[in-house]
């Protein structure tokens, strides 16, 4: 059964009635530009087809009652009186979805609902945004209210900073309202300006998680995210100038000055410029249909975040290879914020069953004896969320 299905079908069980409507919001993964959305450079996410769904019914009061199929749980929430579950759980997410449309002044109605979702949770292709972008809808809806984006993105990420307590981008929202099939979003993160890219055809992403958890991604990110902070003052001092943000500043400036800076400051700041240059190099290619050199610079990204930005490991290196070693595949690098997870490679469509099969095999080869279990699965780029009315 998918999410879709396994979604009403819980609803009918658990609400005896069918559901009115069933919301169905996609992952993301991020195709090119890592640790740039908090250096206000680009980014270039896709939404991916896989789905959290919420089917749902309206109800005449002021109550939210909402289950979780996957997690065999349900909360029972007053839209009167939205407090945090200080327990810290999946419900912070549906009510701080309905906290934050409220504080905003948005009057919302009662629902019944239930969430299904075929998104690995906690595995880096944001189902939190999903839950988030889907939650949110399905209250709009019922609300007869309309939020365009950004401003919708904005209010559920508030609501992931103040009711789930995660510092989240703004990239997962924007990616996981906008995204279209066969397309990637280039995201600017200073202004939040955007573009749908067009991908070209015969080409998947696949997802090849290392089953090494992140458990310093945390600890680390909060390190590089203090690291440019710092490498901003020091070349506002060197370049005699105020900045805001590395996006303040070129490579060749960077380049003038480079011996001048402490290390490690300047390779952080090298990735986060080269990075920049390669999104805005990476959606050319693809507009061009030239593979080989959208490839080339995956690789490029990866040797960047492995030797300058320093968040890669000896596993994700080893997915990397892996990957490159089986024929049909154009490029890979490590996606999130690194230190285990995943790495995503970009392959011909007609090579995805091969590079399945074989990438394990390999990863194991080069890791030895105890290597940890990847998972690999192929994913396309799919629509932004939507409201179907049943
Ligand atoms: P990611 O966004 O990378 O998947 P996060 O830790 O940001 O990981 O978000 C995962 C959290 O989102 C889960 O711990 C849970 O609270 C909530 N969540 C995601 N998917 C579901 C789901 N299908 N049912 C209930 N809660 C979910
Ligand atoms: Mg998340």
């Amino acid at each position: 059964m998918t999410a879709y299905q396994r979604a009403i079908a819980q609803f009918e069980a658990i609400f005896g009635s069918s559901p009115q409507i069933v919301t169905v919001a996609p992952g993301r993964v991020n195709l090119i530009g890592e640790h740039t959305d908090y250096n206000e450079g680009f980014v270039l996410p896709i939404a991916i087809d896989r789905h959290l769904c919420v089917a749902a019914r309206g109800r005449p009061d002021q109550t939210v009652r909402v289950a979780a199929a996957d997690l065999n749980d349900t909360d029972e929430f007053p839209l009167t009186e939205i407090v945090r579950d200080e327990r810290g759980s999946w419900r912070n997410y549906p009510r701080g979805v309905a906290w934050v449309i409220q504080q905003n002044g948005v009057a919302l109605k009662g629902i019944d609902a239930v969430i299904a979702s075929d998104i690995p949770i906690g595995a880096g292709l944001s189902s939190s945004a999903a839950m988030e972008v889907g939650f949110a809808l399905t209250l709009l809806h019922f609300a007869k209210a309309e939020v365009p984006c950004p401003t919708l993105a904005q209010w559920c990420q508030r609501a992931e900073h103040e009711f789930a307590g995660v510092q989240c981008g703004i990239m997962d929202q924007m990616i996981a309202l906008l995204g279209k099939e066969q397309h990637a979003l280039l995201l600017d993160c200073r202004d939040l300006s955007h573009e749908l890219v067009p991908l070209p055809k015969g080409i998947a992403f696949v997802i090849a998680d290392t089953g090494v958890p992140r458990t310093l991604a945390a600890s680390e990110y909060n390190i590089r995210r203090a690291q440019c902070g710092e490498a901003v003052k020091v070349l506002s001092e060197l370049l005699g100038r105020p900045l805001r943000s590395l996006r303040d500043v070129t490579l060749d400036e960077l380049g003038q000055v480079f011996n001048e800076m402490p290390d490690p400051l300047r390779r952080r700041a090298r990735h986060v410029l080269t990075e920049n240059s390669r999104v805005l190099a990476f959606q050319q290619a693809m507009r061009e249909g030239a593979l080989r050199r959208a490839g080339s610079l995956l690789l490029a990204s990866h040797a960047s975040l492995r030797d300058d930005y320093e968040v890669s490991c000896r596993e994700l290196d080893a997915m990397v290879s892996a990957l490159m070693s089986v024929e049909g595949v154009f490029g890979a690098r490590l996606t999130g914020a690194g230190f285990g997870g995943a790495c995503l490679a970009m392959v011909r469509e007609d090579a995805v069953e091969r590079v399945l099969t074989e990438t394990p095999p390999r990863y194991k080869q080069l890791l030895g004896e105890n290597s940890p279990e990847s998972t690999l699965f192929a994913v396309h780029p799919s629509d932004g969320a939507q409201v179907r009315p049943l």
